[in-house]
C-alpha cells in the first residue's frame, strides 16, 4: 500500500516513514523543509538501505501536490504538516491558520480529484485546553485557548464536514500527548531550530553543556512537587500508533477518534531526574514564574486506543531519556 506523508521530514514523520517501511507499507514523502532536514529522510534510507521518493513542496500547492497524486498511485495520507509552536501561534496567527488549514483544505481537495479516502491528521492534546477532569476521555468538550490548538479543533470540525457527505471517507484524527525520544538506532531523533521550547530537548541541551540551565515554569502547581505533570510517550510507540490507526480505518468508513499517550504522568523534575540517571550529568535549574498558558495536569485516557487500535505505548520515562540522550550525544548538531 503507498502512503503519502505529509510533513514526511519532520519529528515525527520521520519516525513514521521509519515504522511505515518496517511494517512494509511503500512511502512517498512531502515536505517544504521550513523545520527540518532532508538529512532525516536519508538516515531512514540509511537504516532499511531503501529509497523513499521525496518532493519539496508546500502542500498549499495544490498544482504541485496534483503532480505527485499523477506520479504515484497514493491509497492513503499521513498529514504531519504543520506549524506547531503556541507561543509563535499567539504571534502570528494569521501564518499558523493558513498553514495549518490551508495545507489540510488542499491536501483533502487534492485527494477528492484523486478519489484517495483515508486520511490520518496530527491533532494534538491541546485540544482540550485546561481539562476539568483527568485522565483526559475523548469525548469531552474541546477548548483551544491558543491559535496553534484553534487551528487543531478547526481542522478537527472540517474533517468531521468532510466524513459527513455521503464519499465514504476514512478518517483518523489522533491526539498526541507529549512525544519525545528518539529511534533505537540513534540515526533519527528531534531536532529543533534554534533554543528548544520543549523540555526534553531543552534538557538534552543542558545534559550535553549547549545550554547552561534548565528553567522550569513554575514550582507552585497543585501538584505533588509543585510543578506541571504530562503523559510523555515515545515517538516510536506514537509512530506505531499511526500505522495501527491507518490498519483499522481502511477497513470502513469512519471517524475514529484517538488520545495517543501512555495514560501516565511525570512531573518535570521526574523528568529531570530520569535524564540525570540516563545522562549522568547533572541538569542544573531554576524555578522561575509560571509560563502563560500552561496548565497544571494533563495525561490521557488511552482506554480508547488500546482498545480500538489493539495498541498500548510500552516504553516508560527512562527508556525515553535514554534514546533521547542517545540522540543527543551521536548527534550533537542534530543532522547538520
Ligand atoms: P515538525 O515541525 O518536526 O514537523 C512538521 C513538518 O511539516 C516539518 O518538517 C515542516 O517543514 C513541515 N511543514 C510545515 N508546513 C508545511 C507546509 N505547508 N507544506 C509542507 N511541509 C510543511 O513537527 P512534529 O513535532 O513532527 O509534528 C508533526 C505534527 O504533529 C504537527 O502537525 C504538530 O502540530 C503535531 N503535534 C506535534 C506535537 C509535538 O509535541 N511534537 C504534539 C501534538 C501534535
Ligand atoms: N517546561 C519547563 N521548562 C522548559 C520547557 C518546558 O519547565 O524549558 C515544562 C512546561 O511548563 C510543562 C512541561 O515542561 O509543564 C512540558 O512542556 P513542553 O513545552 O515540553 O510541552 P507542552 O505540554 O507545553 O506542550
Amino acid at each position: 500500500m503507498k502512503i503519502l506523508v505529509s510533513g514526511a521530514t519532520g519529528y515525527i514523520g520521520s519516525h513514521t516513514v521509519a515504522e511505515l517501511i518496517n511494517a512494509g507499507f511503500k512511502v512517498v514523502a512531502v515536505d517544504n523543509l521550513t523545520n527540518s532536514s532532508l538529512e532525516s529522510l536519508k538516515r531512514v534510507e540509511k537504516l532499511f538501505k531503501c529509497k523513499i521518493p521525496f518532493y519539496r513542496l508546500d502542500i498549499r500547492n495544490k498544482s504541485a501536490l496534483k503532480k505527485v497524486f499523477d506520479k504515484h498511485s497514493i491509497e492513503a495520507v499521513i498529514h504531519f504538516a504543520g506549524l506547531k509552536s503556541v507561543n509563535e501561534s499567539i504571534l502570528k496567527p494569521v501564518e499558523y491558520y493558513n498553514n495549518n488549514l490551508g495545507g489540510t483544505f488542499s491536501l483533502i481537495e487534492v485527494m477528492k480529484e484523486f478519489n484517495c479516502k483515508i486520511f490520518l491528521f496530527s491533532s494534538s492534546a491541546s485540544v482540550y485546553g485546561n481539562p476539568q477532569s483527568i485522565p483526559i476521555k475523548e469525548n469531552v468538550p474541546l477548548s483551544g485557548s491558543n491559535p496553534y490548538s484553534r487551528s487543531k479543533i478547526m481542522i478537527e470540525q472540517y474533517l468531521q464536514d468532510v466524513f459527513n457527505t455521503s464519499d465514504n471517507y476514512c478518517l483518523g484524527i489522533l491526539r498526541y500527548f507529549n512525544p519525545i525520544g528518539a529511534h533505537k538506532s540513534g540515526l533519527i531523533g528531534e531536532d529543533p531550530n534554534d533554543i528548544p521550547n520543549n523540555l526534553i530537548p531543552f534538557v538534552s541541551q543542558v545534559a550535553i553543556g549547549k545550554i547552561k540551565k534548565l528553567y522550569i515554569f513554575g514550582g507552585d502547581y497543585e501538584t505533588p512537587d509543585g510543578t506541571g505533570i504530562r503523559d510523555y510517550i515515545h515517538v516510536v510507540d506514537l509512530a506505531i500508533g499511526h500505522i495501527k490507526a491507518l490498519q483499522v480505518i481502511m477497513k470502513k468508513p469512519q471517524v475514529l477518534i484517538a488520545n495517543l499517550g501512555t495514560g501516565k504522568g511525570h512531573s518535570v523534575l521526574d523528568v529531570v531526574k530520569a535524564f540525570e540517571k540516563t545522562s549522568g550529568r547533572k541538569i542544573p535549574f531554576t524555578i522561575v514564574d509560571r509560563r502563560q498558558g500552561d496548565i497544571a495536569i494533563s495525561y490521557a485516557d488511552c482506554n480508547h486506543a488500546n482498545k480500538v487500535l489493539n495498541w498500548k505505548a510500552k516504553y516508560k520515562l527512562d527508556e525515553m531519556c535514554e534514546d533521547a540522550w542517545r540522540w543527543q550525544t551521536l548527534n550533537p548538531k542534530g543532522y547538520n
